[in-house]
């Protein structure tokens, strides 16, 4: 059986390292751009090797620490060197309140110390058990945005302070158009348990496993020399096991002749398969589709995307006034700034940390409906972002180096309904397109676990529906 690929991003190979050994399956990888990896990349920066694009993924989820385990490269990961985080609200730096499912407080008074919000938004929290007492739980099968969850349930502030900063950190998204099923499912699962979102949030929490004794285990895993040495070990365990590997081919179209699939690329090859995992991004992918089939073309289509901006930024340690212990901080919507994030990330990562003491930094702009970021040009980008860490972190000095990187259409947003709608999708293409299977991050989770579980799982439906 042959199977081909298209897209080389994270769960592309995800998708080709589950086909890799199994025996008469024969893969390629066919990937647009000429290196593989999509969005996890990482460049040298300054003196060191900085991610472009994501620098960490959550090991709380099993897909990510799995693969790394498969490639044997589990030793190597590296869990942040800290796990303090500080918001830019209210005129300074604050710390995120410990107590907090996906930001809805559990502990009313853990809140209070850190001053993220305001007397009136306290007293809002405090009062949810009354506000809330003649609410129903968000029922099952019922999806809304997070938004209309917390603000009913918690008030504005603990919406717009600390739930849409973290969960909407994380998507580059407006937690008021997100679905709570498909982008926070804990938040959901604690909205079931009680229209008291902090009621459920600890009830939540409390029928969680018991950690094991010990160490608290890390919450995120980094890599030292960057995310891409993830991509590097896939690369060199496919090539081994005789995937193939072309880089540089963009697939222009999709085409059948009988049952076998054609991948054609934009050079005019042919690659013939039995199966296709479509693994690039979604529009791509509606695109690929749309000759075969409109409604599942539309559902991918219709999925928007947020462009996101990732500026770094190195200085001596001296120019860097207020360097606090931690991660970094947010910055919710409200603020009215451009940055959505800063990343301490010499701070966070003790392989990206110099004798010397030098400061890196990673700034992140641009999310679902802010797109200023985008807008502007390389210098206006850096002055406006600079003008910013004067105020958050009194840095005054020019640079010792900067780079900017921009990702546009690059997080989808998945609005109320999406996961239904995505597997209606997919259920319409394994009765009527047999082979042609979709993967990746505008599936179900935009993290580099749930891309890697999305390229596992369709490599595995490629190989059920062709045999069957
Ligand atoms: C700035 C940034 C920071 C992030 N931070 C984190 C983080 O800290 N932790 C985390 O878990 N996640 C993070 N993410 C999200 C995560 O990196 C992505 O969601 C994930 O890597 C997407 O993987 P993918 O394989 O689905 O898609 P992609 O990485 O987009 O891969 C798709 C591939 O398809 C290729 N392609 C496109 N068109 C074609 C074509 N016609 N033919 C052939 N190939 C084609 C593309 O070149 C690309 O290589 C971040 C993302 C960004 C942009």
């Amino acid at each position: 059986m042959r199977v081909v690929v298209v897209g080389g991003g994270i769960a592309g190979l995800a998708a080709a390292h589950e086909l890799a050994d199994l025996p008469d399956v024969i893969t390629t990888v066919v990937e647009g751009a000429d290196r593989l990896g999509g969005k996890v990349h990482t460049a040298p920066f300054a003196d060191a090797d900085l991610d472009t694009g994501p620098d960490a993924f959550l090991a709380r989820r099993p897909e990510a620490v799995q693969l790394c385990r498969e490639l044997g490269i589990l030793d190597r990961l590296e869990a942040p060197a800290t796990g303090k985080a500080w918001l830019w609200v209210r005129g300074r730096l604050r710390p995120v309140p410990e107590a907090t499912l996906l930001g809805v407080p559990t502990d009313v008074g853990a809140v209070a110390r850190t001053g993220v919000l305001s007397p009136a938004g306290l007293a809002r929290l405090a009062a949810a058990p009354l506000v809330t007492r003649r609410q129903r739980p968000l029922g099952p099968g019922e999806d809304r945005t997070i938004g209309q969850v917390v603000r009913r349930s918690l008030g504005d502030e603990v919406h717009e302070r600390l739930v849409d900063p973290l969960v909407g950190g994380i998507n580059a998204g407006n937690t008021d158009a997100l679905s709570i099923d498909a982008v926070a499912p804990q938040l959901a699962a604690a909205a079931r348990r009680s229209a008291d979102l902090a009621a459920g949030a600890r009830e939540v929490q409390a029928a969680a496993p018991a950690a094991p004794p010990g160490a608290p285990a890390p919450v995120f895993f980094g890599l030292p020399g960057g995310m891409a040495r993830l991509v590097d070990a896939l690369e060199a365990r496919l090539v081994r096991a005789g995937v193939e590997v072309r880089t540089g081919s963009q697939v222009a179209s999709l085409g059948r002749d009988g049952a076998t699939w054609l991948a054609r690329t934009a050079a005019g090859d042919d690659v013939r398969a039995d199966a296709v995992v479509l693994a690039a991004p979604a529009p791509v992918s509606a695109r690929l589709v749309r000759p075969f089939d409109e409604a599942v073309a539309a559902t991918l289509g219709n999925i928007a995307h947020a462009s996101v901006t990732l500026v770094a930024l190195a200085w001596p340690r001296e120019a860097v006034p207020r360097l606090p212990p931690g991660s970094g901080f947010l910055v919710p919507r409200g603020e009215g700034r451009l940055m959505t994030a800063c990343s301490w990330s010499s701070s966070k990562w003790a392989h990206l940390a110099a004798p010397s003491g030098r400061v890196l930094l990673r700034v992140s702009a641009g999310r679902a409906d802010d797109h200023r970021a985008g807008a502007m040009d390389d210098d206006e980008l850096e002055t406006r972002l600079r003008l910013e860490l004067r105020d958050a972190m009194g840095i005054v000095a020019t640079p010792s180096a900067v780079r900017i990187t921009r990702w546009p259409d690059a997080f989808p947003q998945y609005a109320p309904g999406h996961l239904g709608r995505i597997a209606a999708a997919e259920a319409t293409l394994s009765a009527r397109h047999p082979g042609l299977v979709l993967a990746g991050a505008a599936l179900r989770g935009v993290g580099i676990p749930a891309c890697i579980g999305s390229g596992r799982a369709a490599a595995r439906a490629v190989v059920a529906g062709v045999a069957a």
